[in-house]
């Protein structure tokens, strides 16, 4: 139960005054449903005005508070033109407050002429003309404005303003009460951080630098105390030790001498599952690094104890080529495997039901259907998850909390997280890293080509196609719209389908699964050539006599993603292509990605690279896996703070592991007010 200190704070918006259901919707669509958020919706920037006697003082550009009078109102004889109030300063000076659309009805009320208003907003020129489009106030009263010259400001949707944000904002900080403190007491003092609530008034207010680090702080100490937790309650599960004596194992007939990397990871896994506490691993290993292998090698162990092990992927897709190729794999063995994913019905699932619950099925390969109520195990003693950024810590303790005994977890990601962000992550878990590439592989010819080159491009993949090899194109990220993503990559098919016919396909997030799954397979069957998408093919994708990959505005992309995408070619024996086409407007960040893309295929180099990147500043348009857990905290700030907030924590644990101290009391507010309360749950559980 949620502490009833923080009742206020989780009202809804609609209970602010002002905010009806009209205000609703696009304050939701930032993600401000509760007091909580708007408390929350820290100001991205500030600015700085200054208050001028006239207009000659002020600089172009200029971000201004001054006193005008308006003196006309000039519709625009278009519709879509802009309606302009012209305003005399104390000197004469004429200045055109002008307005967009709807905003008009706003001026025509609050700029009657004749009447001096105090009016904030950023000079510019029109022509020969001085301008403020769309003032961010106007206001009747000197003192409103002038006392504030320093402004946040704060992300927007459409049909809201910046004094509307703050207006509501300023109404969830009142109604904000002071939380006992949860952060040690000793780094409070060497930090000089403010208690909780003046930091959340104070960040909103300015630059306050310390401020900002303490909220940063509560996140992270937050998510690396609610891990921690999980991890202890773990520990307190009751497992079983699984021990296999190799029979199945000496069966595999595999086609090559596993990597060291390879070796290591299975020793890590095979010591953990024989302990009684459940494993908790995690398997990092970049794409093509071998993780199958390994899955299957613990799955096999498992099965030679006599237990059941389940193999979770994030799609259909991934789901069947994993079954495809664990049942090649597994052959020799004479296990049996079945694959189970929401789509079965009727006779086909219920067989599966039934070999799970009397043991004949011995493997299941899924999504996650496998963990529906209705499928129940004989023994379950493993579960692998692939591609475990696709699920939040709390789904992952829902699927572990089958059964009476826990099962031993193995997750397995192909996301190279550096190690800072490995730990805020999946702070719960041990790690076993594949950082040994099977030997053999051919570098991938990596070149980076201007985008207005694109027809030299396709006529590339024109020839590439004639050699019977295939080919994959990745559409541009446009912003962070799925929709407007999809609409790029509808265009460029129909573009690329006028030239290739049926040789290409098309697949993109928000096809239904068997159109989907269709176009996948006819991909991978070889009768489609050429396949189309957004980034859904980052995850899995696995045809290896596709050589080719153009990667459209490349330079939107993280390096991570570039990274992960590439990593979908290189996978035959065929020399392999990679193009990531550029547009004209480089910046500086992003030329260094392409040209590190060019110089290293080291999954594990270029994420610390790409930290690095965007930790010096540049924000890009898209959160990646890694640092997606957090809102506050940015990317600086995780890399300086959390080892802090990790020790704090585990601190905390290790000396109140049932949070019932004064402090594990406060700890828990924090839990639930940043939305970690997972971790307290499993204090009752545990
Ligand atoms: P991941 O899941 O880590 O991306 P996979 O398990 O799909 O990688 O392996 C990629 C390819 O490498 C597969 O074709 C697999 O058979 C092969 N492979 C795995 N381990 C080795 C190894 N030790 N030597 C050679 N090839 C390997
Ligand atoms: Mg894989």
């Amino acid at each position: 139960m949620r502490p009833d200190i923080l009742t206020p704070l989780f009202a809804e918006t609609e209970s602010l005054e002002g905010v009806g259901p009209k205000l609703k919707k696009p304050l939701a669509r930032l993600g401000l449903e509760r007091l909580r958020d708007l408390a929350y919706h820290l100001p991205e920037r500030f600015v700085t005005r200054r208050a001028v006697t006239d207009l000659d003082e002020a600089g172009e550009g200029e971000q201004i508070v001054i006193a005008l009078t308006p003196t006309e109102h000039r519709a625009s004889r278009s519709q879509r033109g802009p309606y302009r109030v012209l305003a005399q300063d104390a000197k004469g000076n004429i200045c055109a407050l002008t307005y967009f659309g709807r905003a008009s009805y706003t001026a025509k009320k609050t700029l009657p002429v004749g009447e001096k208003r105090w009016v904030a907003g950023r000079l510019d020129r029109f022509g020969d003309m001085l301008q403020i489009v769309h003032p961010d106030h106007v206001a009747s009263e000197s003192s409103t404005l002038s006392g504030n010259l320093v402004e946040p400001v704060y992300r927007l949707a459409e049909g809201l303003t910046q004094p509307r944000v703050g207006g509501l904002v300023a109404q969830a900080l009142e109604k904000a009460p002071e939380l006992a403190e949860w952060i040690e007491p000793g780094v409070i003092e060497r930090e000089q951080w403010p208690a909780w609530r003046d930091a959340l008034v104070l960040a909103h207010k300015g630059e306050h630098a310390k401020a900002r680090d303490r909220l940063a702080y509560d996140e992270l100490f937050a998510n690396a105390l609610a891990l921690m937790l999980v991890r202890q309650s773990n520990r307190r599960r009751k497992g079983q030790s699984l021990q296999g004596d190799g029979g199945l194992r000496d069966k595999l007939q595999l086609p090559f001498p596993l990597t060291g990397a390879q070796r290591r990871s299975i020793d890590e896994i095979t010591g953990d599952m024989a302990q009684e506490a459940p494993m908790l691993r995690l398997l990092q290993g970049d794409v093509g690094a071998g993780k199958t292998v390994v899955a299957l090698e613990a799955m096999l162990v498992a099965v030679e104890a006599g237990a059941q092990a389940a193999l979770l992927a994030p799609t259909e897709i991934l789901a069947r080529q994993h079954f495809e190729t664990l049942r090649k794999l597994a052959a020799p063995t004479g296990v049996e495997i079945a694959l189970l994913t929401g789509r079965d019905k009727g006779r086909a699932r219920e067989s599966i039901l039934m070999g799970l619950l009397d043991g004949s099925i011995q493997i299941v390969v899924g999504t996650h259907a496998i963990f529906q109520e209705a499928v129940q195990y004989k023994n379950l003693g493993l579960v692998v998850i692939d591609e475990q950024h696709r699920f939040g810590v709390s789904q992952r303790l829902l699927l572990t909390a089958k059964g009476k005994v826990t099962p031993h977890t193995l997750s397995m990601t192909a996301t190279p997280i550096p190690r800072t962000l490995v730990l805020a992550q999946y702070g719960e878990m041990d790690v076993s890293r594949l950082d040994e590439m099977p030997p053999g592989r051919q570098p991938i010819d990596t070149r980076v080509i201007s985008a207005a080159r694109i027809d030299d491009v396709v006529a590339g993949i024109e020839r590439h196609l004639t050699t019977g090899q295939q080919a994959y194109w990745v559409c541009p990220m446009v912003r962070d719209h799925e929709s407007e993503d999809i609409a790029a990559a509808e265009a460029r098919y129909a573009a690329l389908k006028e030239r290739f016919g049926e040789d290409v396909v098309l697949v993109h997030g928000q096809l239904s699964p068997e159109l989907k799954d269709a176009a996948m397979q006819r991909f991978a069957a070889g009768e489609a050539k050429l396949l189309v998408a957004t980034t859904v093919i980052e995850v899995g994708v696995d045809v290896p006599n596709s050589t080719l990959m153009v990667i459209e505005q490349a330079e939107r992309f993280g390096l991570a993603q570039l990274h992960q995408l590439r990593g979908r070619v290189g996978r035959g024996s065929e020399k392999s292509t990679c193009l990531l086409l550029r547009g004209d407007e480089l910046s500086e960040t992003g030329r260094k990605r392409l040209a590190l893309m060019r110089e290293t295929q080291d999954g594990f180099r270029l994420a610390e690279e790409d930290l690095e990147l965007r930790g010096g500043g540049e924000l890009l348009g898209t959160r990646q896996s890694g640092d997606e857990a957090f809102n506050i905290a940015t990317l600086e700030q995780i890399t300086r703070l959390l080892p802090i907030a990790n020790d704090d924590a585990k601190l905390l644990v290790e000396r109140d592991g049932g949070l019932d101290s004064e402090r594990g009391q406060a700890a828990r507010v924090l839990l639930y007010l940043l939305e970690r309360d997972w971790g307290v749950q499993t204090l009752r559980s545990g």
